[in-house]
């Protein structure tokens, strides 16, 4: 009897030194990094500065005189990119650089955006991602809570959908699904802790079929948009060398991966999306907060 008790001692020492060694603190940027250049919707140029937060902030976008928290819920437009709204004030395509913090770990930030949307940069989050890196990340005192899935999640529209499970750590496979000649089916699984987010994800740029673009161009969407900043698809060919073989799908998970950080958090789970866009993908992170909601109450 006395051994029993010893070997429970024991395991409770290495449980609780493993619960000891996952700790995660709270991270932020180590110093403001500002990019400029043209919004991809609006063609205007578009300036934003990213700085420093305290922990528990989260990621706060400002347009200098309303401040909009990083949430599924204040989202409010899905079209051609993920656009918050707060009282009338709107800032669009937020989604790269959401996904450059969320892939760099940064768990609070202020952004600080003048114009009416993000840059559009090189089309991908890798301008973002090096930024943040140029300046490094520091280590704030609140422990990081990631966000865990009591049970499955499934959202569906139109063929699309993504489940997600409980799982102990985040794992996201996207498989894209175009009929076409040079696009068909791709597959991609991304994890924080096996994937170099930074290489393999961030560089995989926006892409545009080009049957939509005279539609796009009537709709007074991308005006910005030129094949510096997109990868515009013919029947028979892009408009530029590919990064990765598939890296039309990479973006997808880039896009994805920013979506659902409007959780507020980090996301704990195994994610299968299949064909999903910035409507289903925000309608999931809206799941994820309604589930975590009454999961308090
Ligand atoms: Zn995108």
């Amino acid at each position: 009897m006395a051994a029993m008790l010893n070997i429970d001692a024991g395991l409770d020492l290495v449980e609780a030194l493993d619960s000891y060694a996952s700790v995660t603190l709270q991270k932020t940027l180590a110093n403001s990094i500002k990019l400029s250049g043209m919004g991809l919707h609006s063609g205007g140029e578009t300036c934003v500065h990213v700085h420093p937060a305290s922990e528990n902030t989260g990621i706060v976008f400002s347009d200098g005189k309303h401040e909009i928290l990083a949430l599924a819920t204040n989202v409010v437009d899905t079209s051609r990119g993920t656009s918050i709204g707060f009282n009338g004030a709107r800032i669009r395509t937020i989604e790269h650089l959401m996904s450059a913090l969320r892939g760099c770990g940064v768990d609070n930030a202020v952004v600080e955006v003048i114009g009416p949307e993000m840059p559009a940069l090189d089309g991908s989050a890798l301008p973002y991602v090096e930024a943040i890196a140029g300046v490094g990340l520091a280590e704030l005192g609140a422990q990081r809570e990631p966000i865990r899935l009591k049970e499955p999640i499934c959202v569906r529209q139109n063929g699309s959908f993504i489940l997600a499970v409980p799982a102990p750590k985040l794992s996201i496979t996207y498989v894209l699904n175009y009929d076409h000649p040079l696009i068909g089916s791709q597959m991609i699984t991304y994890s924080p802790e096996e994937n170099d987010f930074a290489k393999e994800i961030a560089p995989a740029r926006t892409f545009v079929l080009y049957e939509d673009v005279a539609g796009l161009l009537n709709d007074g969407f991308s005006k910005g948009g030129s094949i510096d900043n997109v990868i515009v698809v013919w029947q028979d060919r892009m408009s530029s060398k590919l990064r990765f073989p598939d890296e039309l799908a990479r973006h997808k998970v880039m896009d994805l991966v920013g979506d659902v950080s409007l959780i507020g958090g980090f996301l704990q789970a195994e994610v299968l999306a299949v064909k999903s866009g910035h409507t289903l993908n925000v309608e999931f992170a809206r799941e994820v907060l309604r589930a975590q909601e009454s999961a308090q109450t």
